[in-house]
């Protein structure tokens, strides 16, 4: 599991102050406007943005405590920043090679990903050459073979259009669950959270002002807000 205590960020204009949860296997969108701390709470844990103060723990770790490398924390953005002019396998073998992974254990592993992301015969395109479905399915993979604890995406399918989307938050995830990797999924598409989740942290303003089922999310929001930024995906 994944928890977030009090975790303070004050930016002047802007403040944060997050506490959130997700038990392990478990995934959970964080959906709010633009510009309500959504971003900024993943870069937290990941370790990319300090917190002002507040606590963060992954399964019983003290994430504050350790440098972001050691963190076993996988991200994915909505610019996947692929490594353009290398192969699909060297992508996702990257992890695995500073790791030091075998040249056999990284072929295994690199081929097993490849399945699990529905790009079988892909190994040697470049990915730059690649459709924007697959570069997210690259960055997938990328960020999935290691095996960490928790996996970060960050509208990762926001540059897609609406029927790719739908078609791979499906296997996002599908792949999450049969892996049991306790997901935090950033969006600002009602809809998609809705769908895709075991619960919704909609946030405001840099606070999880409601912290809920989809079904209890949508039948009884706590706040007008949250009536009214649901009720809009209608
Ligand atoms: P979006 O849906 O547009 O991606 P978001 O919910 O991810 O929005 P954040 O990127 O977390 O929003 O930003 C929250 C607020 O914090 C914004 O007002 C942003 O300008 C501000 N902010 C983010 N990072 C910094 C920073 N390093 N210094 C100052 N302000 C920042
Ligand atoms: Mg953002």
């Amino acid at each position: 599991s994944i928890t977030l205590n009090d975790i303070h960020r004050d930016f002047g204009d802007f403040k944060l102050h997050m506490n959130l949860q997700a038990e392990k296997g478990e995934l959970i969108s964080l959906l709010g406007p633009s510009g309500c701390g959504k971003s900024t709470t993943l870069r937290i844990i990941a370790g990319f943005e300090e917190a002002d103060s507040g606590s963060l723990f992954l399964e019983g770790k003290d994430l504050l405590s350790i440098s972001p490398e050691k963190r076993e924390i996988a991200m994915v953005f909505q610019d996947y920043a692929l490594f353009p002019h290398m192969t699909v396998f060297d992508n996702i073998a990257y992890g695995p090679k500073i790791r030091k992974w075998s040249k056999e254990k990284i072929r295994e592993e690199v081929n097993r990903f490849l399945k699990i992301v529905h790009l079988e015969g892909f190994a040697d395109r470049k990915t730059e050459m690649l459709s924007g479905g697959e570069q997210q399915r690259v960055a997938l993979a990328r960020a999935l073979i290691t095996e960490p604890k928790l996996l970060l995406l960050d509208e990762p399918l926001s540059a897609l259009d609406a029927r790719l989307r739908k078609k791979l938050r499906r296997e996002i995830r599908n792949i999450q669950r049969e892996l049991e990797i306790t997901t935090l999924y950033v969006t600002h598409d009602q809809e998609e959270a809705l769908a895709i989740s075991d619960k919704i942290a909609l946030i405001d303003n840099g606070e999880c002002i409601q912290f809920d089922t989809p079904q209890n999310l949508y039948r009884k929001p706590q706040h007008i807000f949250a009536a009214g930024f649901i009720g809009n995906a209608n």
